[in-house]
């Protein structure tokens, strides 16, 4: 690959999205009161300089401002798995709102219990808890842990993401000791303190962190998610099983990206035994939400600390939220579970994403270019490096902003979104093979510039 050619095409792509796209450019440079012009920084990630501004969102279909269509694989990041305001949402939503009402009493409603017993068929764990975002589920859970154990750390894996959570902003440095992730933002204290990371597929590092015996809970995805997509080596989570009943260290895994592998996550597909499952953005159809679900041990050992210790999960202990477990996500996340992510979808958007990633990895291959696309369910994702990482790290150092920004703007410049955040694409239910074949074809038609 040429990189000077390569550094002329983001210039060509940047002119057309600015040409494209003028109502979008005006509205993000006439932005005073927002801070760098947009409602959550992060969303300056978007290649172009701008993204793009919104009008319209329906299933797999975004509109911009400027009347462009869009074949949607970004889908909020996993937050619109469901698809864009699914029928059954937007009536179980209007229902609460508009005719029963009751948005933020403080009190359970009906839906609360189907939900919980539907993730509980899912995931296999017993008692489960609301949160608004995964980020909450995964902080009350970590104090649950800690609450359990008597232990004072977390393990988790260099390169993870579980929201801002401050105990997952580690890294292992090059001496193997563990250090704040470059460009973590004011972290509270030296998170070696609270947290000890290790590579993911390294059981031996594992091992030897969990000897110490001061981590109460591994924190995971199945397979790590944002970091591209690394998944895990024949045998990893076995090993990880193994070790944490070895040394009574709680297993927690993440099935908020995960979920694409199926109804139950990679919990169910893969046949994993958590302590503790967290969840969160796609399972109330884009209304906020996260939840964590327990086996009913876990929930036992909770349950005896509050009544023999006096530890607080009902005030003002640390774990809890004013709006969390509200009426208005228990009515989104009942329609979305039993009518929209159900396993008749699933089948289906594995069986899209599955042909997406066999195209692009023929495409990769006809180009003889060393990237390689790894998939989990309904979810893929490229990697400029082949083969496929297999530790955070590895992947990390794989990152090459200048091949994101020309794959992005070659995609969203023809009408395809992906994630803002490395190269994700993901299927919902409204997701078509007509759709995946426009992903093949504009793909294909870039990689041609490239090694042209
Ligand atoms: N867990 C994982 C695996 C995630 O990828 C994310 C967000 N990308 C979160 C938790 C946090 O989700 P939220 O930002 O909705 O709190």
């Amino acid at each position: 690959m040429d990189r000077r050619r390569l550094t002329e095409l983001v210039a060509d792509e940047t002119a057309r999205h600015r040409a494209r796209n003028p109502g979008s450019e005006q509205r993000f440079s006439e932005a005073r009161h927002l801070l760098t012009g947009v409602p959550m920084t992060w969303m300056t990630k978007w290649s172009g300089g701008f993204p793009l501004s919104l009008a319209t969102a329906r299933g797999a279909r975004v509109t911009d401002v400027d009347g462009h269509e869009y074949v949607d694989f970004a889908l909020g990041d996993t937050g619109a798995m469901a698809g864009h305001s699914p029928a059954p949402v937007v009536d179980a939503v209007h229902r609460r709102i508009a005719e029963l009402g009751g948005l933020t009493t403080m009190l359970p409603s009906d839906d609360a219990e189907w939900v919980a017993s539907e993730l509980s068929r899912r995931f296999g764990m017993a008692s489960w808890s609301f949160a608004l975002t995964a980020t909450d589920a995964n902080r009350w859970v970590l104090r649950l842990a800690r609450l359990v154990t008597g232990r004072p750390k977390v393990l988790v894996f260099s390169y993870c993401y579980h929201g801002s959570v401050d105990e997952t902003f580690a890294v292992t440095g090059p001496d193997g000791r563990t250090r704040a992730r470059p460009g973590s933002v004011g972290p509270a204290v030296d998170p070696s303190l609270t947290t000890v990371a290790v590579e993911f597929n390294d059981l031996e590092g594992v091992a030897h962190a969990l000897a110490a015996g001061d981590v109460a809970c591994v924190l995971t995805e199945p397979a790590l998610t944002n970091i591209g997509i690394v998944t895990p080596e024949p045998g990893f989570h076995d090993g990880l099983r193994q070790l944490c009943d070895e040394t009574g260290t709680l297993l927690v895994i993440d099935e908020t990206h995960t979920v694409s592998a199926g109804p139950g996550g990679c919990t169910a597909a893969w046949g994993l035994r958590p302590d503790v499952v967290t969840l969160g953005k796609a399972i109330a159809g884009g209304i906020p939400i996260g939840a964590f679900g327990l086996s009913a041990e876990m929930a036992d050992r909770v349950l005896s600390r509050v009544r023999h210790e006096g530890a607080d999960i009902v005030d003002v202990g640390g774990v809890g939220g004013t709006l969390a477990g509200n009426a208005l996500c228990m009515a989104a996340a009942r329609a979305t579970l039993e009518h929209v992510l159900n396993d008749e979808a699933f089948r289906r958007m594995e069986a899209l994403c599955t042909h997406l990633d066999e195209r692009t990895r023929a495409i990769l291959e006809a180009a003889d270019l060393p990237w390689s696309s790894s998939r989990v369910g309904a979810r893929a994702e490229i990697r400029f490096v082949a083969p496929a990482p297999t530790t955070g790290t590895a992947s990390a150092q794989a990152e090459d902003a200048e091949l994101d920004a020309w794959l992005h703007l070659s995609m969203s410049n023809r009408g395809v979104l992906i994630t803002p955040f490395h190269n994700m694409v993901l299927m919902c239910p409204a997701t078509t093979e007509a759709d995946v074949a426009l992903h093949g074809e504009v793909l294909e038609a870039a990689v041609a510039t490239l090694v042209d």
